[in-house]
């Protein structure tokens, strides 16, 4: 496809999510948030009854999934055979499975082509862990989007609170760094920034200020 992509890779709790819809609006551009793919696949995969361990079985979920992104004002509803979803996926639990099925080649193969499909005019912005490195490798402006491992939990922390859920901020650093050595460790589509991307550290910065620095870097870039 022709259509300019952003693409905006890095490890969870680093803002990508956030950044990415604001840069998104910003823009007028689609967005794909890769990351709930994964979360979809596992979630799937254990409403049908599939082990996570079976590659075969989880890829064929990957495949076949019947999922759809509603968009509502600013927000998306997410439809997973035909039931919303929106706040199962976001669970701990499903972004731990969603990161074991991740590490599957399989899996990411089957999720490719439906990855690529996003990329329409006027313009994508494509959030997840290999999307420079990977499923857009011609996107002439590739981001990592990092923060430290402290100020990640911190933030996972906050917006957990912020949804009524109690978490524990020691455990949730636990987590962080184990999610991080399983994406950075695997041997397929590890999480690391692109030979010819561009690292954006924002753990001093707030979200303003990052959108604002990926705006200068879309004009010198773009
Ligand atoms: O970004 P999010 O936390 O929703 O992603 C959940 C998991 O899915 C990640 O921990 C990672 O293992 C996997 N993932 C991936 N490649 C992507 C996006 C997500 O492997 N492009």
């Amino acid at each position: 496809s022709d259509e300019p992509v952003l693409t905006l890779d890095g490890p969870g709790g680093a803002g990508k999510g956030t950044i990415s819809r604001l840069v998104a609006a910003s823009l007028g551009w689609h967005l794909l948030d890769s990351g709930a793919l994964y979360r979809l696949t596992a979630l799937a995969a254990e409403r049908h009854g599939v082990a996570l361990e079976d590659e075969s079985a989880v890829a064929t979920i990957a495949e076949h999934l019947d999922v759809q992104f509603d968009a509502e004002g600013d927000a998306t509803r997410v439809i997973l055979e035909g039931e919303d979803v929106t706040r199962d996926i976001r669970l701990e639990t499903v972004g731990n499975n969603a990161s074991i099925i991740a590490a599957q080649p399989r899996v990411r193969t089957a999720l490719l082509a439906r990855q690529r499909a996003f990329a329409r005019a006027p313009g994508l912005v494509a959030d997840g862990r290999d999307m420079g490195t990977v499923v857009f490798t011609e996107a002439p402006l590739k981001i990592f989007l990092t923060a430290s491992a402290e100020e990640r939990a911190r933030r996972r922390h906050a917006q957990l609170q912020e949804a009524g859920v109690d978490a524990n901020i020691s455990s949730l650093l636990t987590e962080i760094q184990a999610r991080d050595a399983r994406d950075m460790g695997r041997a397929v589509a590890p999480l690391k920034p692109a030979d010819d991307g561009v690292i954006l550290d924002t753990t001093d910065l707030d979200i303003e200020q990052v959108v604002e620095r990926i705006q200068q870097l879309l004009v010198e870039y773009g």
